[in-house]
């Protein structure tokens, strides 16, 4: 034992075990279906540890975890996430959407907690075995999809406080049923000037477990009040950042009648969100010529900058705010139609099917390059 840690054991799908289930669960019907409630018949698991590095992928039925009671993940929070789809196109097949950026995503986020690190196309491939595995669990009906959860817990027995030397990267998959069942239903947010979700120099820009918990609270205040979501702010001056757990998105009403797209820059505040990367490409290949929308304006900018509630507030007086959205992958976009602020509800136009004109266009070819409706690098076949 020299101490050292293997950093060059890599996760190998080579090495892939597979244990299929004795006793496969019934499907729920996906109208029946809650948000994260229901998993598939198997789950993977990696485990890692500093002296040996990755360890044997295994496709096994979906169980308990077993934890020493000292683990570090029950005391430290040294735990991360991400968030993926699968979706049945209507030519049967199976895809992921970008789950190159998920893999990157994950990979920063191991960084930021001195996890082990990985070759993300290798999850990738493993990602996918496990959905064939359970890919009679993969919905088909429009506007449904298997969500997939990647996670990677510290897992060492010891309340030291320190790099683990033990951690288990495992993946889960659930149904869900269309996001919006009675169509697209506008939020209304709370723009809170107390709590902070991101702060420079925060953890903010990652997704981590311990970024989530503490938001729960503000959460359900701002429900007392009859809203739906925060909006965070952040400084003196009320910055805008994010919508609940979403990026958000400002359109503005140029005085040439076109239209500026805006959404904060990422700095380190902002979750470099999946489908915030996918809006901005679509958003400025329409602006610089390369690839139209329809339903866009010719005049078109885009901006990663910020904008205060302030500037909002006399955007939505003089007529110039156009829309304000969020995206992410659950839900991809969902509109705002008012914004509780300083005491006051600020008006926030949208259209009469929940929609605003760019989040109409966004869903659109969005929802294409996912399903394979629209041929894309985006899409990646799970039998390829
Ligand atoms: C996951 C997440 C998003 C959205 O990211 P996607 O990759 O588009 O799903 C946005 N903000 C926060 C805080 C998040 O956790």
């Amino acid at each position: 034992m020299t101490g050292e840690v293997i950093r060059s054991a890599d996760i190998d799908p080579s090495r892939l075990e597979v244990e299929l289930t004795k006793s496969p669960k019934t499907i729920p019907p996906t109208n029946q279906l809650v948000f994260g409630r229901t998993f598939t018949d198997h789950m993977l698991t990696i485990p890692w540890n500093s002296q040996t590095g990755w360890g044997t992928p295994k496709i096994q039925p979906y169980a308990p975890l077993q934890l020493d009671p000292s683990s570090t993940v029950l005391h430290y929070a040294p735990t991360l996430f991400e968030g993926l789809k699968a979706y049945k196109g209507k030519d049967g097949v199976l895809r992921l959407f970008r789950p190159d950026k998920n893999m990157e995503r994950m990979n920063r986020s191991a960084a930021r907690l001195a996890f082990p690190t990985f070759t993300g196309e290798n999850v990738t491939q493993l990602i996918k075995k496990l959905v064939e595995v359970d890919s009679k669990w993969v919905p088909s009906d429009p506007g449904t999809s298997l969500y997939i959860r990647p996670t990677m817990i510290g897992t060492q027995a010891g309340l030291g406080v320190g790099a683990s030397t033990d951690v288990l990267l495992f993946v889960i998959a659930s149904p869900v049923g269309p996001y919006y069942s009675t169509g697209f239903k506008p939020v209304k947010l709370y723009a809170t000037t107390k709590d902070v979700r991101a702060w420079p120099g925060g953890t903010g820009g990652f997704k981590l477990g311990s970024n989530y918990a503490a938001g729960v609270v503000p959460q359900q205040q701002a429900a007392a009040l009859g809203y739906q979501q925060i909006l965070w702010l952040f400084g003196p001056e009320h910055r805008l950042t994010e919508v609940g757990t979403m990026n958000l998105w400002v359109a503005l009403r140029k005085d040439d009648g076109g239209l500026e797209l805006i959404t904060p820059p990422l700095e380190d505040m902002i979750l470099p969100g999946v489908t915030r990367d996918s809006v901005l490409a679509l958003a400025r290949d329409h602006a610089s010529g390369k690839r139209k929308l329809a339903g866009l304006p010719d005049k078109f900018t885009v901006s990663e900058r910020n904008l205060t509630m302030p500037e909002l507030v006399e955007a939505s007086r003089n007529g110039s705010l156009s829309e304000v959205f969020g995206s992410g992958t659950a839900a991809i976009v969902s509109c705002v139609d008012g914004i509780g602020y300083e005491g006051e509800l600020v008006k926030v136009p949208c259209g009469e099917d929940g929609l605003g004109d760019v989040a109409r266009v966004m869903l659109r070819e969005i929802v294409g390059r996912q399903t394979g409706d629209i041929p894309s690098e985006w899409s990646f076949p799970v039998d390829a």
